[in-house]
C-alpha cells in the first residue's frame, strides 16, 4: 500500500455520455419537470420487469416518497402497526410514522441479515396491518415465508427494494412478486441512480391510482396532461391533500439510460463480489451470505463481519482501512440504537441480539461498477494488513 495511491471512496455513481446527452436534451426541450421522459422511464421499468400483466410503475422523487405513498394508499393510519426490520435505514420505518401509525421493529436472521419471518409472526397483534421486508444489501428476503404469514394473518406487504435492482427471489425479479407494492431507490449510491429518485411498483390498480394522485398534490390531472391536451386544459380538481413526490424529467433522463445498463452493472458488481470472496477467503471474517441456488443478488453492498477471533474492534478496523486510503461504511446502525426509535418504543439492544451482534462486527467494503479487480485486490490487501 503506497501512501501515494488516491483515496478509494466507498461509493461512486457511473454516469455515461448517453445519460449526459439525455439530460442535455431534456434541458433544451422546454420541459424539465415530470413529462415525457418520466413516462418513458416508467414504461421502460415495466419492460425491464418483463411487463407482467397489470403492473403499474410510478416514478417518484425518492424511495422514501414511494414507501410513504404505498402505505398511504393501503390506508395505514393511526392505531395501526407495521412490522419491519431494525436492521435498515430509517426511511423504511419513518414513513409509517408520517401516517401516525406505529412501527414494530423485529430482529434479523443472522445467516442472511434479512428480517426473520419467525420474529415477524411473533410480533403480530390485532393492530398489525402490514409487513415491510427489506432486501438487505441486495439479497432477497425470505419472501415465500413472509407472503405466507401475510396471507394467513390478512396483512399487506410493501417491499423496501431500495437495494434490490436487479435481485431475484425464487427465480422472479423483485418487483414482480406477490406483494402489494415494491419500492426501488435511485439515490446516488444505489445500483442505478437518478441523483434522487424512486419507483413504486404495484399490481393493485386502486393503489396505483391513489399513489398517482397523491404523488402530485392530490390533483386529478398532472401538468403535462394539461399541457398536451388538445382543448383548453387549465381545469383540474384537488381530491385530497396530496404530496409533492413527482420525478423530474431531468432525473428520468438519467434513469432511462441507467436502467439499460442495470444488468451489466449487476454483472460487474457480481464479478467484484466474487473477487472479494476469493481474496478474503480464510481470513477471520464472515463473508456476505450467498443467494439461494439459481437466484440473483444485486450486490448493492458487500458486507463483511469480523469473526469473534479477529482480535480487532470494528471501529479500529475501519480506521486502519481509512488510513490505507479506503472508504468504508456501516449498514446500518440499527434503528433500535437511534434515540428517536429507542426512546419512542423503549427499545434495548437485548431485544435484537442478532442485529446487535452483526452491527458490532460489520462494515461495508467499497463495491461499485467503476472499481476494477485491482481495486478489490488493494482493499483485500488492506483488510489483510488491518487484521495482522
Ligand atoms: C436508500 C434507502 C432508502 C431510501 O431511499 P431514498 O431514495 O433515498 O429515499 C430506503 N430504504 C433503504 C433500505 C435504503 O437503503
Amino acid at each position: 500500500m503506497s501512501p501515494t495511491q488516491p483515496f478509494l471512496p466507498f461509493a461512486l455513481p457511473e454516469i455515461g455520455e448517453e445519460e449526459i446527452a439525455e439530460v442535455v436534451d431534456t434541458l433544451r426541450s422546454g420541459w424539465v419537470t415530470t413529462g415525457p421522459k418520466a413516462r418513458r422511464f416508467e414504461q421502460d421499468f415495466s419492460a425491464f420487469l418483463g411487463e407482467p400483466e397489470g403492473l403499474h410503475c410510478i416514478a417518484v422523487n425518492s424511495a422514501t416518497a414511494g414507501l410513504h405513498l404505498a402505505l398511504e394508499a393501503l390506508g395505514i393510519a393511526p392505531g395501526d402497526e407495521v412490522i419491519t426490520t431494525t436492521h435498515t435505514f430509517t426511511a423504511t420505518a419513518e414513513v409509517v410514522r408520517y401516517l401516525g401509525a406505529d412501527v414494530k421493529l423485529v430482529d434479523i436472521d443472522p445467516a442472511t441479515l434479512n428480517i426473520d419471518p419467525a420474529a415477524v409472526e411473533a410480533a403480530i397483534t390485532p393492530r398489525t396491518k402490514a409487513i415491510m421486508p427489506v432486501h438487505y444489501g441486495g439479497l432477497a428476503a425470505d419472501m415465500p415465508a413472509l407472503l405466507d404469514i401475510a396471507h394467513r394473518h390478512n396483512l399487506k406487504v410493501v417491499e423496501d427494494a431500495a437495494h434490490a435492482l436487479p435481485t431475484t427471489c425464487g427465480g422472479c425479479l423483485v418487483g414482480t412478486l406477490a406483494s402489494d407494492a415494491t419500492v426501488f431507490s435511485f439515490y446516488a449510491n444505489k445500483t442505478i441512480t437518478t441523483g434522487e429518485g424512486g419507483m413504486l411498483v404495484t399490481r393493485d390498480a386502486a393503489l396505483a391510482q391513489r399513489a398517482k394522485t397523491m404523488r402530485l398534490h392530490g390533483m386529478n390531472r398532472d401538468a403535462f396532461d394539461r399541457f398536451t391536451a388538445k382543448v383548453p386544459s387549465w381545469y383540474y380538481e384537488v381530491v385530497a391533500p396530496g404530496f409533492k413526490y413527482n420525478l423530474t424529467d431531468i432525473a428520468a433522463a438519467l434513469g432511462i439510460h441507467q436502467l439499460k445498463r442495470a444488468l451489466a452493472f449487476q454483472q460487474q458488481r457480481e464479478r467484484l463480489a466474487a473477487a472479494y470472496d476469493r481474496a478474503l477467503a480464510g481470513l477471520p471474517v464472515v463473508l456476505p451470505p450467498r443467494p439461494a441456488l439459481g437466484d440473483q443478488h444485486s450486490w448493492h453492498l458487500y458486507v463483511l463481519r469480523l469473526a469473534d477471533g479477529a482480535g480487532i474492534h470494528r471501529d479500529r478496523f475501519i480506521e486502519r482501512l481509512f488510513a490505507a486510503g479506503i472508504g468504508c461504511s456501516v449498514h446500518y446502525i440499527p434503528l433500535h440504537l437511534h434515540p428517536y426509535w429507542r426512546d419512542r418504543y423503549g427499545l434495548t439492544a437485548a431485544m435484537f441480539p442478532h442485529s446487535q451482534h452483526a452491527y458490532e462486527r460489520m462494515l461495508s467494503l467499497p463495491l461499485y461498477t467503476r472499481m476494477t479487480e485491482a481495486d478489490v485486490e488493494r482493499v483485500a490487501a488492506a483488510v489483510r494488513a488491518a487484521l495482522r
